[in-house]
C-alpha cells in the first residue's frame, strides 16, 4: 500500500530495554565498559581522529538512531542519537553493546560449510555462492521447496528474499513472529501505530511498552515527557498485564491479569462504555458489536474470567471517558504469540472513541512501495504464519522444505518449542546468513555471514508500534568489514543472476537507492526541525526535498504522517465473536506463564551480549541457574520458598530454575524471562539458565487459525 493511495482500516472478513534510563543504570554501563577492556578480543584503543557516524540500529526491530563513535577509524562506542525521533538520545542495553558485538567471539568470520562430522570448515565466497546456487537450482520450479525465515521485519531485504523465492516457484517467505503478524489478521494493508506523544490517557493491554515491545526507546521518551520529575503528569498510563514488568512498574496503575485474558477485560470495559450510552455511528457494525458485548461480557462474566472486580473495570471505563485523548494499546507481553481475540478486543475500544488517524490515537501506517521486481508486498509476507507452518511440517501435514534460508533469525532457539522446529527442519538444507554463531547457524549446512549493521548499508522502514511512517538507513562506520563477511543482499542478487532470475539490481546498495528514490514521490519530511508527533498536532514541516539519498545516507530520518482516512471502519464484531480467549480452567497445566522479554537479555536473534551480563541482577541468574518469579501466595500454594529449585513443565518440555519471590507477579502465575539457555554463541551466553521457549504451548486460535502461545500454561514442582 503506497502512501499516495487510500487505505481502509477494516477487519478482514471470514476468519478472521531493558531498563529505565536512570543514573544507576548509566553508572552500571560505565563500569561495564571499563570491565570489558580486559577481554582479549576487544581491540586495543588506538589514537586517532574522533568521528561519529549517524546510523540506525538493527539489533531489534525498534529502529533507534545511533551514533557510532570511532577513534582512528575504529568503532569504539554506540550512543543514542538525539536527532532521531525513534530514540531521541535514548539507547537500550543491547544497542549500547552494538560495538562490542562487532568484535564478539560469537561472530562467524567467513563463509563455512558443514562437514560430515558436523563441524564447519571455511570455504571461499565463490565456493559458497556456487553451493547455494546448486542447491537452489535443484529445487527450481518445485512448488514451495525453498523457504526463507527472516528476522528482519522491516527491511527491504525481504523484497529480495520473496522475489528470489518467487522466481524459484516458492511462496514460502516467512517473518519471525511479532505483533505485526497478529495485526495483519485485522488490517488488510499497512500496519498499526500508536501516537503516544499526543495521548493523555494510555491504557496498555499486555504489551511491555517500555521494554521489549515495539518502539520501546521512543515509548520511554513519550512516557518520560508525560511524567516530568517533580511535576504533575500530563498523561496517565494504566498497564493491564500479568507482572510489574518495566511497563507495569512504571505505570500509574497496574491491573493484574493472566496472559491471554486482556481481551476479556477490554470487552468488560466496553460493556460499561456501552451501558453508559456510548455509541459509534461511524462503525458499520456498531449494533452487532453492542449486542455481542452487552450480552456476553457482563461484569460477572468478566470477573469470573479475569478476577478483576466490576468496580475496577467500571473505573477504567470512567477514566477513558474523561480523557481527552485516550489511547488503547493491545499486544503480547513478549511482542509475539498473541491472539487475534485479544488484539481486536482492545483495538475496538479505540474505534469506540473514534480515535483513528488523529492526534493521540491509533494510526494506520502504510507500507512504502516495493522496488524489487517480483517482490511480495509486505502485507503478504506478514500474513504468513511461520509457527503454524513449522508445526504443520513437524506433524507431516505440510511437505518439508528442501532448502531453508535463514536471515538474522534464530528459529532453532527462538520459536516456541525449538525441538519441534529442529524436527521440522531435520533433513532440510539449512543456509544461515547469520552474523553470529547462533543455534540455527550451529546446525546449518552452509554459513554465509552478513556483516553487522555497523559495517553495511541497510534500511529500517516504520517499526511496528511507531506513531508515524518512517525510513532511515544504516551505513558503514568502518571502511572494511572486520571479518570475511558479505551483505546478504549482494549474495542473493549474485545467486539470482547465476540462476537466471532477474531481480533488477546489481547490488543491494542500488536497491536501497531505488527505495530512497520512491520517497521523493511521497508526502514526507525530514525530522530535523519538526517531529512527527508535532506535525500530527498541527505544526507544519517543510516537505523533504533535495538529494534524498545523500541526506538519508548521512543519517537523516524521513517521516510521513499522511494517512488515508479509514472510510470503512468496523468495531470487529465478527472477528471478536468468532475468536475466543483461552480456556481459563486448564487444570493439567494450572499456572499461567508470564514470559518476559527484555533487551537486557538480547533480542530474538541476538543472545545476551557480554556487555549486558553484569547488568543482570543476582535475582535474575546465579551461576548457571536462572530465576523465575512468583508472588508469595503462589509460592506457598506449591510449598516453595525463595531460592528453591523448581521445574516448569509444559506439554512438550521443561525448564529448571530457582524461585524469586516478587509480589509484582499476579496470583497463580509464574514470570520467566526469554533469552536464557543458549547452547551455541559464545561462553558469555552459552549454558546460562534455560530456554523458556521449550515450555510454551502452541494452540490454534479458533476463528483466526493463528498459532498462539503468549498465554501458555505450565505445571510447577519443587526440583
Ligand atoms: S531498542 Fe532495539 S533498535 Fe533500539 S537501541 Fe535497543 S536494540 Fe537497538
Amino acid at each position: 500500500m503506497a502512501l499516495n493511495r487510500r487505505s481502509f482500516l477494516t477487519f478482514a472478513a471470514g476468519g478472521v530495554a531493558g531498563t529505565l534510563f536512570t543514573p544507576v543504570i548509566w553508572k552500571s554501563i560505565d563500569d561495564t565498559a571499563i570491565w570489558t577492556q580486559n577481554w582479549p578480543w576487544i581491540p586495543r584503543l588506538e589514537y586517532g581522529p574522533r568521528a561519529y557516524a549517524a546510523t540506525t540500529c538493527k539489533l531489534c526491530p525498534a529502529g533507534c538512531g545511533l551514533n557510532i563513535r570511532t577513534a582512528g577509524g575504529r568503532p569504539v562506542a554506540a550512543e543514542g542519537r538525539t536527532d532521531h525521533p525513534l530514540s531521541q538520545g535514548g539507547i537500550c542495553p543491547l544497542g549500547a553493546a552494538a560495538v562490542q558485538l562487532l568484535y564478539a567471539p560469537a561472530r562467524i568470520k567467513g563463509p563455512m560449510q558443514k562437514q560430515a562430522d558436523g563441524t564447519h570448515q571455511p570455504i571461499s565466497w565463490d565456493q559458497a555462492e556456487a553451493l547455494l546456487k546448486e542447491k537452489l537450482a535443484e529445487q527450481n520450479g518445485k512448488k514451495d521447496a525453498v523457504v526463507c525465515v527472516s528476522g528482519d521485519e522491516n527491511g527491504t531485504i525481504n523484497e529480495l528474499f520473496s522475489a528470489l523465492l518467487g522466481g524459484l516457484g516458492s511462496d514460502g517467505c516467512f517473518l519471525m513472529p511479532g505483533e505485526q503478524i497478529v495485526a495483519s489478521k485485522i488490517l488488510r494493508e499497512g500496519s498499526i501505530g500508536y501516537d503516544l506523544e499526543n495521548a493523555d490517557f494510555v491504557l496498555v493491554f499486555g504489551a511491555d511498552l517500555l521494554d521489549g515491545w515495539g518502539t520501546a526507546v521512543r515509548n520511554k521518551k513519550a512516557y518520560g515527557a508525560a511524567h516530568p520529575m517533580g511535576e504533575e503528569a500530563s498523561a496517565e498510563y494504566v498497564y493491564v498485564g500479568p507482572t510489574q514488568n518495566v511497563t507495569g512498574g512504571a505505570a500509574d496503575q497496574w491491573v493484574s491479569i493472566a496472559p491471554g485474558m486482556e481481551g476479556v477485560l477490554a470487552l468488560g470495559v466496553a460493556y460499561h462504555l456501552l451501558q453508559g450510552g456510548m455509541t459509534a455511528p461511524q462503525a458499520h457494525d456498531f449494533f452487532a458489536y453492542r449486542n455481542f458485548v452487552i450480552n456476553r461480557y457482563t461484569p460477572e462474566y468478566v470477573e469470573r474470567l479475569t478476577g478483576v472486580a466490576p468496580e475496577q473495570v467500571a473505573e477504567l471505563a470512567r477514566k477513558l471517558r474523561s480523557a481527552n485523548k485516550p489511547l488503547i494499546i493491545p499486544g503480547s507481553t513478549i511482542a509475539q504469540g498473541g491472539g487475534v481475540f485479544n488484539f481486536a478486543a482492545a483495538l475496538s475500544l479505540n474505534m469506540l472513541f473514534d480515535n483513528v488517524n488523529s492526534a493521540g490515537g491509533i494510526q494506520v501506517l502504510p507500507d512504502l512501495p516495493t522496488v524489487v521486481s517480483g517482490a511480495k508486498e509486505p502485507a503478504q509476507v506478514r500474513a504468513k504464519d511461520l509457527v503454524a507452518y513449522v508445526q504443520g511440517v513437524a506433524e507431516g501435514k505440510v511437505s518439508k522444505p528442501a532448502v531453508c534460508l535463514v536471515y538474522e533469525a534464530n528459529p532453532l532457539f527462538a520459536l516456541p518449542l525449538p525441538d519441534v522446529t529442529a524436527q521440522a527442519f531435520d533433513g532440510t538444507y539449512l543456509v544461515s546468513f547469520s552474523t553470529f554463531y547462533d543455534e540455527t547457524a550451529a546446525q546449518a549446512d552452509l554459513l554465509l555471514p552478513t556483516p553487522t549493521f555497523i559495517e553495511r548499508f541497510d534500511d529500517v522502514q516504520t517499526p511496528y508500534g511507531s506513531g508515524f511512517a518512517s525510513y532511515s538507513l544504516t551505513r558503514p562506520a568502518i571502511r572494511q568489514p572486520i571479518f570475511d563477511t558479505k551483505p546478504t543482499g549482494d549474495v542473493l542478487l549474485a545467486v539470482a543472476k547465476a540462476l537466471g532470475i532477474d531481480l533488477g539490481f546489481a547490488s543491494f546498495d542500488k536497491v536501497l537507492e531505488a527505495k530512497v528514490a520512491v520517497l521523493s514521490e511521497l508526502e514526507g519530511f525530514f525530522t530535523d526541525k519538526v517531529q512527527p508527533w508535532e506535525a500530527r498536532a498541527g505544526k507544519a514541516p517543510a516537505a523533504a526535498s533535495g538529494n534524498l539519498w545523500r541526506t538519508i545516507s548521512r543519517g537523516a530520518v524521513w517521516a510521513s504522517i499522511t494517512e488515508p482516512f479509514p472510510t470503512a471502519m468496523q468495531l470487529g464484531s465478527t472477528i471478536i465473536s468468532q475468536t475466543a480467549p483461552p480456556d481459563a480452567e486448564d487444570w493439567t497445566f494450572p499456572v499461567s506463564l508470564a514470559a518476559m522479554d527484555s533487551r537486557t537479555y538480547g533480542s530474538r536473534h541476538i543472545a545476551i551480549p557480554p556487555f549486558c551480563l553484569p547488568l543482570l541482577g543476582e535475582q535474575e541468574i546465579q551461576g548457571d541457574v536462572f530465576y523465575v518469579w512468583m508472588n508469595s501466595a503462589t509460592a506457598r500454594s506449591y510449598g516453595l520458598q525463595a531460592e528453591d529449585r523448581v521445574t516448569l513443565t509444559g506439554p512438550n518440555g521443561s525448564c529448571l530454575a530457582k524461585v524469586r519471590i516478587f509480589e509484582g507477579v499476579g496470583r497463580n502465575m509464574v514470570a520467566a524471562p526469554l533469552g536464557f539457555g543458549h547452547t551455541a554463541w559464545d561462553k558469555f551466553s552459552r549454558n546460562k539458565g534455560d530456554n523458556i521457549y521449550k515450555v510454551l504451548t502452541v494452540r490454534t486460535e479458533p476463528g483466526s487459525n493463528l498459532a498462539v502461545w503468549a498465554d501458555s500454561r505450565v505445571r510447577i514442582a519443587k526440583a
